[in-house]
């Protein structure tokens, strides 16, 4: 057997000690003689595993009582339209800061919806290359929108915005976890788990328990499973939850844990990212497409010389060329999923919590010599 480095924009890597107690456990979960996969999800075996799951996340991450920790399903897309029927109901206004397609698309799917979208700040003037510096938003909105890291455009928040009293949502899909973040700056945060927590299939959501609506006073045409208060009300068991994906949860959790926590995450993620964003800065072959003060610590977009932006066929075909060289020799050489988003072009390596240090040591490594060989 063996492992390749996986930079996946996600799914993405998972810690292997984690696979490995998953596949010693497939076919007798501690006695049960059953898989998790197998069992009712309101058995004596499951509960626990759903309780631990949600006691992690409240250690790890210092959620205060006051709020609801909720395991749904939908993915972060379905939160862009949870967000706005549960959220948007007083003045059903919202304040949106654009940042890239992901923040596009709640704005978007808030509008479609009936809630009127202020875009406050956008960053479309320089293809979203960076983060725009709002200090304090204030209006008569419901909430304001953030996305706190984007996984296409490699771009993170180095603030959070002072909202006052208007509660703050964030999507952390790519982030959450990677460094220490406080819960109490945010009415409510959610991430797809699929990227930097677990395989897909579970959705992480934080929530203020004031903020939690009556299924009633939600927008009207609420389904029942996109109301918060269904699943806050039945601990995300109202009906069947994705059981083994929040098992493996619960281990990835146990294993930040022995790492250090959220502070553990961050010392190793940002180690990594040094050396990466380093490398690139240094180099005259390649260059980080995020600005200096915004970048990701999980997504590195990036671009060889021969991307200049120029749009004659000979450039284009140029480094479409050597893109997909790069792509291939890479894979090659066990470094995989490194194609870039086509919204930015060339490469992007997403090193995630569970990215070894060792991975991102062989693919600068890889860089350097692909570098050399079509200067
Ligand atoms: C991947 C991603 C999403 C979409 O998640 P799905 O689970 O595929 O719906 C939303 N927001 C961010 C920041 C993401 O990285």
């Amino acid at each position: 057997m063996s492992r390749v480095y996986n930079f996946s924009a996600g799914p993405s890597c998972l810690p292997e000690e984690v696979l490995r107690e998953c596949a010693a456990e497939m076919l007798d979960y501690k006695g049960t003689g059953q898989s998790v996969m197998e069992m009712s999800h309101r058995s004596s075996a499951y509960e626990p595993i759903i309780e631990d799951a949600e006691a992690t996340v409240r250690r790890l991450m210092n959620v205060p009582d006051n709020y609801k920790v909720l395991f749904v399903q939908g993915g972060g897309s379905t939160q862009f339209a949870m967000v706005a029927q549960n959220l948007g109901i007083r003045h059903k206004k919202a304040a949106y800061i654009e940042t890239g397609v992901w923040a596009k698309k709640a704005a978007a799917e808030a509008k479609k919806l009936g809630v009127a979208v202020d875009i406050i700040a956008s960053s479309k003037d320089k293809n979203y290359s960076y983060i725009p510096r709002v200090e304090k938003i204030t209006g008569d909105y419901d909430y304001a929108y953030i996305c706190l890291n984007n996984t296409i455009m490699g771009t993170h928040y180095e603030y959070i915005p002072d909202t006052g009293s208007i509660p703050l949502v964030a999507d952390i899909s790519s982030c959450v976890l990677s460094e220490p973040l406080d819960v109490t700056k945010f009415g409510l945060l959610f991430a797809g788990a699929q990227k930097n927590l677990a395989p897909a299939g579970v959705t992480l959501v934080i929530v203020r328990e004031d903020l939690i609506p009556e299924p009633d006073d939600c927008l009207p045409g609420t389904p029942t499973m996109l109301a918060y208060k269904t699943h806050a009300e039945n601990g995300s068991m109202y009906n069947t939850p994705p059981c083994y994906t929040i098992y493996v949860l619960g281990k990835v959790l146990h294993w930040i844990e022995k790492n250090g926590g959220a502070e553990g995450m961050a010392r190793r993620n940002r180690e990594k990212a040094d050396l990466l964003y380093g490398y690139l800065d240094a180099s005259d072959f390649y260059h980080a497409t995020a600005e200096k003060g915004s970048r990701s610590l999980m997504n590195v977009p990036f671009l060889t010389k021969y991307s200049t932006g120029a749009t004659d066929e000979a450039s284009l075909a140029k480094e479409k060329e050597i893109n997909s060289a790069f792509v291939k020799e890479a894979e090659a050489a066990g470094l995989v999923n490194l194609k870039g988003h086509r919204l930015v072009g060339g490469m992007r390596a997403s090193i995630y919590n569970a990215m070894t240090l060792d991975g991102v040591k062989a693919l600068i490594a890889f860089m350097d010599k692909f570098a050399a060989e079509n200067k």
